[in-house]
């Protein structure tokens, strides 16, 4: 299977920069064909601006959803944002690699998403209906692939538990694993995640990668997260609420997940 992995660390000797030369070995030895998008070393720009566009449809005024939209659609983006999504369509799984930095993904990331999920690309695909509002959440471009994020964090397991005072890690990674994954189609597997990342010796090393190492493995296997898809009759649509039949009376994130266990 062909393997993107976006990584976004900017020291190779740092423990992201291990995990990731342990990624690329186990993904290769299983057989994968796996590409990497390292994104300090190749000096991704992060800020998505009018330079994005080659031939821009308004010059007066710069829109960014409109600018993105007819770039996209005409072949007038940046070759650096065009190259990456082909990457993404030539990927069955993605991998998301990145030190928790203030409870989020760091900005580079964040603006690798932001550039490349063009319009038409990642969002504005589909009709919009009384019964189907758009491609997404569960359909998209992107549907069919999987993804996963690797993520190492400063705080405890503790710290992230259910009653941990940063709130609970799927709250937490919610914004990215539904909002940024699921919305243009991936199936979205549960998170591998490092807490306490500071207090890593080679013997903790030792195990991570064992972890992770199985979870790798089982990366086209495994049962991704039951998000709820927003067009297969769970959501009132254009409200886009969860029907009131469904968990009735609860609320936030979690009511999302169908099955609840994650
Ligand atoms: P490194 O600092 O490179 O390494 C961590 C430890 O692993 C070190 O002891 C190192 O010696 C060891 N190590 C590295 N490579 C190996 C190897 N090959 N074998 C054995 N041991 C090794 N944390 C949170 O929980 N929440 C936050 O919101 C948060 N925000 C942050 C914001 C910023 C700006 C910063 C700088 C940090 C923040 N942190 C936060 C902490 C952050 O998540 C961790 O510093 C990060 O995850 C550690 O990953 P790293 O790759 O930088 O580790």
């Amino acid at each position: 299977m062909n393997i993107l992995l976006v990584h976004a660390h900017p020291e190779s000797r740092s423990l992201n920069g291990a995990l990731k030369e342990f990624t690329v070995q186990r993904l290769q030895s299983a057989g994968h064909l796996v590409q990497v998008s390292d994104l300090y070393a190749m000096q991704w720009k992060a800020a998505v601006d009018a330079e994005d566009s080659t031939q821009r449809l308004f010059t007066t005024r710069f829109d960014v959803a409109i600018e993105s939209k007819h770039a996209f659609k005409n072949g007038f983006q940046s070759v650096d944002i065009a190259r990456e999504q082909e990457k993404l369509l030539w990927a069955d799984a993605v991998i998301l690699q990145f030190p928790l930095w203030w409870y989020s993904m760091p900005a580079i990331l964040k603006g690798w998403i932001e550039r490349v999920y063009a319009f038409g690309f990642a969002y504005g695909v589909g009709e919009h209906s009384d019964t189907h509002w758009g491609d997404r959440f569960g359909e998209g471009t992107l549907a069919g692939k999987r993804a996963m994020l690797i993520v190492t964090a400063g705080g405890w397991e503790s710290h992230y538990g259910p009653r941990g005072i940063n709130g609970p890690i799927h709250d937490m990674l919610y914004p990215i694993q539904h909002g940024i994954l699921f919305y243009p189609g991936f199936d979205v597997m549960p998170p591998y995640v490092v807490y306490r990342a500071g207090s890593t010796d080679e013997r903790r090393f030792t195990h991570i990668c064992d972890e992770l190492g199985q979870r790798l493995d089982t990366l086209f296997s495994a049962d991704p997260i039951a998000f709820r898809p927003q067009n297969k009759g769970d959501y009132n649509i254009p409200a886009l609420t969860l029907r009131d039949d469904i968990l009735p009376g609860q609320a936030g994130l979690s009511i999302h997940v169908a099955d609840r266990e994650y």
